[in-house]
């Protein structure tokens, strides 16, 4: 519901292809793809994922498979569907056999990442997970302060930095260790909002994947990138830059709830092939869910 009420713009943008299919002939049919593809455009799917739909689609229409407005609906949202599916890959987490499992959350500032990590530590410890998390964002002053709202909030323990001079990596080390030594599940990792522009910043990440690595082989086994789902396509430059330089194997795409612009997530997924884990609802410890493609599909092409 969360989810279907924060689409309602892209809904009114993309109203038009239901006009458009109602009416639909053969004759038409130029007309009509050319502008489905100028309302996906708006919608924020990209030039690229834009075309490559109205070509299938075309394709099916001209080759007779398609032949009604709503059997072109339905091969639309098909086609949307299998692109988050299938080239996004597995969805659920991959935490491995090794304890402890360790999760780093990366994306730019104010995209939601801490409060998804304190999320995702609620649903974990729900799910019996023995939950550790560590204060990366060693940058911003009031980070840690709100982890440790957090941690409070979930129940869960927590490593910070002690003393002003410890950076990201090694608080993240320290964490680890620490699971290793007590038995923890998972250690949940923020790390600081870093403008994806800021090389240096890039460069303590790659600094942070090291230092749990050193600590337990084949760590981290995610690393999640946090995109703002009211961003639009701005969002895929960051996804590039964030995957070229750590390697990013799942999205959680937050604020699903206020006014999303999802068509862009399709894009990085496509692009990118990575998935769509998680996405965020709300503000509250309940407001993280797992993707369910479906369930936006829907959202979107009601
Ligand atoms: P960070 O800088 O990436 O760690 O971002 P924060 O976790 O501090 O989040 C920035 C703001 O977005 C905060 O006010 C959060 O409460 C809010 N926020 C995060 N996720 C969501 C969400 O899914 N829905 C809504 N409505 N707000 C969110």
């Amino acid at each position: 519901e969360k989810i279907f009420s924060g689409f309602s713009k892209t809904r009114e943008n993309l109203a038009v292809i239901d006009e458009l299919l109602l009416y639909w002939n053969l004759a038409d049919t130029e007309r009509v793809l050319e502008e489905l593809e100028e309302a996906l455009l708006v919608s924020d799917f990209g030039p690229k994922i834009s075309v490559k739909i109205v070509e299938t689609l075309r394709y099916d229409i001209l080759s007779g498979k398609l032949k009604s407005g709503s059997e072109i609906k339905e091969a639309l949202k098909r086609s949307v569907l299998n692109l988050l599916i299938v080239k996004g890959g597995k969805t659920d987490l991959q935490l491995g056999f090794k304890k402890p499992a360790v999760v780093i959350v990366v994306g730019v500032n104010g995209g939601g990442k801490t409060t998804s990590l304190g999320k995702l530590a609620w649903r974990l410890k729900n799910e019996g997970v023995k939950v550790l998390m560590a204060a990366g964002d060693t940058y911003r002053a009031a980070a840690s302060e709100q982890l440790e709202v957090w941690a409070e909030r979930t129940g869960s323990e927590i490593v910070v930095a002690e003393g002003d001079k410890v950076k990201a990596p090694s608080v993240l080390s320290q964490a680890v260790k620490r699971g290793k030594e007590e038995g923890y599940d998972v250690v949940l990792c923020d790390t600081s909002g870093r403008l994806h522009t800021n090389y240096s910043l890039m460069e303590e990440l790659v600094a942070c994947k090291k230092a749990v690595a050193k600590v337990v082989s084949g760590a981290p086994n995610e690393i999640l990138l946090v995109l703002d789902g009211t961003t639009g396509l701005n969002v895929l430059p960051q996804a590039r830059e964030f995957n070229d330089v750590v390697g990013v194997t799942g999205l959680i795409l937050t604020k699903l709830d206020g006014s999303a612009r999802g068509g862009c997530v399709v894009s990085v997924v496509d692009e990118l092939g990575i998935p769509v884990k998680f996405v965020g609802v709300g503000e509250g410890v309940d407001d993280l869910q797992p993707f369910d493609a479906e369930a936006f599909v829907n959202a979107i092409f009601p």
